[in-house]
């Protein structure tokens, strides 16, 4: 799961202080009710009405959100670099049937729906083609593990793992090029690993429910696992390097079929 807003489940108390609890009751869709178009449910909440409003406008933001989905898919390094990975994987992507533009919840930009093996990308909240390459490029890691992992939805120690995986080759890796101006070496990776456990730690507790305490338990025992496997990317991506580029290059080497 793609957060947007990263201040929610913030103050949750911890309702059992069960810090050995490993199974999680969801669905393959991970914290389903972000995303009211998946399961056949009624919308009718009120931050549908609020934030969809104008009757015409789904349908322009949908077209957007797909021409957005059409050009990572032809454009980026990365994104191509993880449909080479998937496929090799044998979880080859046909766009149309595994990438879904949707209306969702605004507290989110995009889903991983397990049961359908699709991804969801919010045409309302992932505006732009950097931020649907950025959500394409998060549930895409989740896509992989499920694929090759055997990724089990309802064991808590796996979705801590992928959203790790996922905080770590995505997102916070442009956030560690953005400090290394003003920072030591030292500094640098301690705060690269806190963006990764608190990036994957919100992902945790939108999609499960689970307090923070459980959240945070579950995520330092694979922490250090999880955070050290760099697969399919094989390098952590910054932004304003050539990382993006080399790993798409060295595909080949990790046996990508791109
Ligand atoms: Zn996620």
């Amino acid at each position: 799961m793609t957060v947007e807003n990263e201040k929610m489940g913030e103050g949750k108390k911890d309702e059992v202080g069960a810090s050995n609890v490993t199974t999680v009751d969801i669905s393959g869709l991970w914290g389903s009710d972000m995303y009211p178009e998946r399961r056949g449910g009624k919308i009718q909440r009120s931050w549908f009405k609020i934030f969809v409003g104008a009757q015409g406008r789904e349908s322009l933001d949908k077209a957007k959100c797909e021409d957005n989905v059409y050009k990572c898919i032809k454009k980026s390094p990365i994104i191509k670099l993880m449909l080479g990975a998937l496929k090799s994987s044998g979880c080859e992507v046909d766009i149309r049937r595994h990438i879904s533009c949707e209306v969702c919840n605004p507290m989110v930009t995009g889903g991983y729906d397990s049961d359908f093996n699709q991804i969801v990308v919010c045409q309302n909240t992932a505006v732009g083609e950097s931020n649907v390459r950025g959500v394409l490029l998060h549930e895409m890691i989740h896509m992989f593990d499920y694929c090759r992992n055997k990724l089990d939805v309802k064991n808590i120690h796996h979705l801590a793992c992928t959203e790790i995986r996922a905080a770590n080759l995505g997102h916070c890796s442009f956030m560690s090029s953005l400090l290394q101006g003003d920072s030591s070496f030292v500094n640098i990776k301690a705060t690269h690993q806190n963006c990764v456990k608190h990036k994957a730690k919100m992902s945790l507790m939108a999609a499960t429910k689970v307090s923070s305490e459980v959240a945070d338990a579950a995520i330092e025992k694979v922490f250090t696992k999880c955070y050290n496997d760099l697969e399919p990317i094989g390098r952590r991506i910054r932004r304003n390097s050539c990382d993006m580029p080399r790993a798409y290059a060295e595909g080949h080497l990790y046996g990508y079929d791109l």
